[in-house]
């Protein structure tokens, strides 16, 4: 991949990758920053405070320097770990709780590095802040490269980048002003006489009930020493839709606290443009396999707990628990869909019979047992024993790591699922991501929702919150017990919380902190 200069081989193996037309000319500031000698190449003697000024970023210029791909696969990693806390809170009122329960949530989860941004005078920790602004930089133009494959994938990255954007507007206002200033946005302000002119518009709007906070009440006289700009409205549509400014002829009067809004609007037109043309320079990328194999992967990647079976556990199942643990709501939708159609019409389609296959695997069912559960089923339709043993014993035993690549092969997570395409006529996928909402309905009320709960999740998954759904269609049929991690991230996390309740928060934690992750199978 070369967006600049080709990079020379490095001499310990790995081959860096250029980043920008100014490549060679960051490591200094990255060996400075403790991101280790062997990541990075040819350095200057530039700074990091002067490359990242700024806690706040729109991301325009892509960072110029040579990085070694383990480093690239590293903090893409990070952040997509870091995106996904976001993605959990992504349904809730971005308010300062919402602020907190996130903060909470990252620093629990060792992802500290990408809110630590601003030095506030502690001793030491200037050198951090800007070593994890860069982080932050560089964690973001590797993702996006990622992320601009597909509509959908684009779509979540925009998404997920607007609520980071948001959270850090929220956590460090005393720098929103000095950012319309850096990227010259030429936000104008509005003239005294303006202010003067509409002073009792203004007032009424600043104390409506559109505006919580009632602790600051204006007076026609206190507002002649407050500042807005004036902007077009259709540049703070967040503010007009909720009412909360002063709109005449299309401008509005945005007081400089809501600059934010404006700042975020900023944010999300740049990123929806630039990363249209970051997907552009894709069908370049054809330098380096590995590069482009991690570049495709990257979506796909699971960062929660290893479902994997475990050959010590003792939590095994027989084929004859599988439809009660069913039919007691054990199951996500997505299992529990396969397994009903299965029962239906006695077989299932390749796709279905991976996924569903891994997922018994990783509850506890032994391969003798997954076996003799397809057989039964299989045998009482059209397959006779023997075509059985001939066709579709090998899938069975490949998925045990008997067969073929001899592999002891991962359940799927969720983000693998919902990102797989799902065929005419085929039952795999998740129901929340792949069902038309009327169908999603009827599965909901089968499985026992109803009244607000079942409008709540089908709305959920109707504006894309597929795991978010999950987990509250969870909550509503397991007597209000919440799923540990907010959001559904595995389907045999469901069924572990279902049937042994949720791990402690602490234990999740702590095994997160040092969890490696796990690169999710493809065949
Ligand atoms: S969110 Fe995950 S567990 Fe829930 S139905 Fe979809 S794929 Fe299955």
């Amino acid at each position: 991949m070369s967006f600049g200069p080709t990079p020379k081989n490095n001499s310990r193996g790995g081959t860096p990758k250029s980043f920008g037309p100014s490549a060679r000319n960051i490591r200094k500031r990255v060996i400075k920053a403790g991101w280790g000698n062997d990541d990075f190449e040819n350095l200057d003697d530039l700074t990091l405070k002067e490359k990242y000024p700024n806690i706040l970023n729109f991301y325009v210029e892509p960072p110029g320097c040579d990085i070694r791909l383990e480093t690239m696969e590293t903090l893409a990693m990070e952040r997509l770990r870091f995106l996904r806390i976001i993605e959990k809170y992504s349904s809730l009122m971005k308010n300062e709780e919402w602020v907190q329960k996130v903060k909470d949530d990252i620093n629990s989860n060792g992802l500290s590095d990408y809110i630590n941004l601003q030095p506030r005078g502690l001793a030491n920790r200037e050198e951090t802040c800007y070593r994890n602004r860069a982080k932050d930089y560089f964690s973001h133009f590797i993702l996006r490269l990622a992320y601009s494959r597909t509509d959908d994938l684009r779509r979540w990255f925009i998404s997920m980048e607007v609520d980071t954007f948001r959270l850090r507007c929220m956590m460090f206002p005393e720098v929103l002003e000095q950012l319309t200033v850096a990227y010259n946005l030429g936000f104008q302000k509005a003239e005294k006489d303006d202010v003067e002119k509409f002073k009792e518009d203004l007032v009424n709007t600043l104390n409506s009930t559109y505006r919580k906070s009632k602790k600051d009440n204006l007076t026609v006289e206190s507002i002649k020493d407050k500042e807005f700009f004036k902007v077009r409205f259709t540049e703070a549509l967040d503010l007009v839709r909720t009412r909360k400014v002063f709109l005449y002829q299309g401008q509005c009067f945005v007081p400089i606290s809501d600059i934010q809004h404006l700042l975020t609007f900023q944010f999300k037109s740049l990123l929806t443009q630039n990363i249209a043309l970051t997907a552009k320079i894709l069908p370049n990328l054809d330098e380096d396999d590995r590069l482009i194999r991690m570049l495709s992967e990257l979506d796909k990647r699971y960062t929660g707990a290893d479902y994997t079976v475990d050959k010590n556990s003792k939590d095994t199942i027989k084929p004859e628990q599988i439809k009660p643990l069913k039919d007691n709501g054990a199951f996500p939708l997505c299992m529990r869909y396969m397994q009903t159609t299965l029962e239906k019409t006695h077989h299932l389609k390749y796709n279905s019979r991976l996924q569903y296959g891994l997922f018994l695997k990783g509850i506890g069912l032994s391969m003798d047992d997954a076996i003799r559960f397809f057989r039964g089923e299989f045998t009482k339709a059209h397959v006779d024993p023997e075509k059985f043993d001939k066709e579709y014993t090998y899938g069975i035993r490949y998925n045990y790591g008997k067969d073929g690549k001899k592999v002891n092969w991962a359940p799927w997570n969720c983000m693998r699922v919902i990102t797989q395409s799902v065929g005419a006529g085929e039952c795999n996928g998740c129901p929340y991501r792949h069902h038309d909402p009327d169908i999603l309905r009827g599965h909901l009320v089968q499985s026992g929702l109803e009244g607000d709960a079942l409008n709540q999740v089908v709305n959920l998954a109707k504006e894309g919150h597929f795991q978010k759904a999950c987990s509250t269609q969870f909550k509503a049929t397991h007597k209000g017990q919440e799923l540990s991690t907010a959001i559904t991230e595995h389907p045999n996390q469901y069924y572990q919380e279902s049937v042994n309740g949720g791990p402690k928060v602490a234990e999740t934690n702590k095994a997160r902190a040092n969890l490696k992750t796990e690169r999710v199978n493809m065949y």
